[in-house]
């Protein structure tokens, strides 16, 4: 088992495989997008094959595909299967805004993704549309749909909330995701990104999310550890419902002391903690001809490194360097 300087044991990389998106999220993107980087600057499917076989032999288990839009880049189809084969990996998932989801749900399906989380800001066609600079709903309420066919278990459902925005939904947001077996995730909004909409005023601490749902649907706290899982969100189960509703709170309380993750953004740098801007160039040894050792020893100095936590102080508010599409979400 890989652990960091403070006693976490880390046995989860989340991986970006683009920094492209084809949509402009309101709170990820600048509305002209970000300059994408040039192709030759990404990591080549080979070399996060690569990677991800040298933390399996660090111990790590469980992987994500994230992104940018991961279902826009060529080949992720046979990226997945290449993956879901090396031995060791116990946990295949991806994230995704759903909107090529119908499409390719059954070839994923195929080459052994296990689980998928579908970002989802509004049930609103038109704020959807608003939200996402573009997006149309109904392509990803179908890719919904067909992840449900296929019987992929767990889906989550990810939504970051966001004062005058999206927080009149809450309660059609759980009723949503309790009439389907889906888990529905309200996610603290970030200060991510130099060119972001973060404001104190539109930030919405997750105790404020809860009780404006609790006053009208009843939830019970989950404290099984299966279904809690090892991510940081907090469950409750909905009265009467197979469905439950996770709260991620990054920002409001202490759930860097759980932390188990590192991040692979899709120019090959490793970023051990998600709010710290602190990254290291993995892709320059691999393409430096480094040894297995040399790189195994790189990684493993990177991960003592990782930070206590606290990051960001919510008194002081510090807009990351990079936004979510490019550190992958
Ligand atoms: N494009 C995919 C999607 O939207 O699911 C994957 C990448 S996206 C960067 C991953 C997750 O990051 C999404 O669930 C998105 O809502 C979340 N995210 C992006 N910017 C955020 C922010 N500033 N605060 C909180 N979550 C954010
Ligand atoms: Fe794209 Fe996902 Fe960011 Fe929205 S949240 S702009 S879909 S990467």
């Amino acid at each position: 088992m890989l652990s960091d300087s403070f006693e976490r044991q880390i046995d989860y990389l989340r991986i970006s495989i683009t920094d492209r998106c084809n949509y402009r999220c309101l709170y990820c993107m600048p509305a002209n997008g970000i300059e994408p980087k040039p192709r030759h600057q990404l990591l080549s499917y080979e070399e996060t094959l690569t990677i991800v076989e040298l933390f399996v032999k660090l111990g790590l288990s469980r992987f994500r595909i994230t992104g940018g839009e991961p279902l826009i880049r060529k080949g992720l189809v046979e990226l997945i299967g290449a993956i879901s084969q090396i031995k060791g990996v116990a946990d295949l998932a991806l994230t995704t805004n759903g909107t090529l989801l119908a499409r390719y749900a059954r070839a994923l399906k195929g080459a052994g993704l296990k689980r998928i989380n579908i970002s989802l800001d509004s049930l609103n066609p038109q704020k959807y549309y608003e939200i996402t600079r573009g997006g149309n709903i109904h392509e990803v309420l179908a890719g919904i749909d067909a992840a449900l066919d296929l019987g992929f278990s767990p889906i989550k459902l990810n939504t970051v909330v966001i004062r005058g925005i999206n927080d009149d939904e809450l309660i059609d947001f759980v009723r949503f995701a309790s009439a389907k077996p889906l888990e529905i995730r309200f996610i603290e909004f970030m200060p991510l990104g130099k060119e972001g909409i973060w404001s104190p005023e539109k930030f919405i601490p997750g105790k404020e999310i809860r009780a404006r749902i609790t006053r009208e649907i009843p939830i019970n706290p989950i404290t099984d550890t299966r279904i809690k899982g090892g991510g940081p969100a907090e469950y409750y189960q909905i009265k009467g419902s197979p469905g439950t509703i996770g709260f991620i709170t990054s920002l409001t309380e202490n759930i860097c002391q759980r932390c188990n993750r590192v991040r692979l953004t899709a120019d090959g740098y490793l970023r051990t903690c998600l709010l710290a801007d602190r990254e290291y160039d993995v892709k320059a040894l691999i393409r430096e001809g480094a040894s297995e050792e040399e790189i195994l020893s790189f990684i493993r100095d990177a991960i003592r490194q990782k930070p206590q936590g606290r990051c960001f102080n919510l008194d002081q508010p510090q807009i990351s360097r990079s936004p979510m599409s490019a550190i992958g979400g």
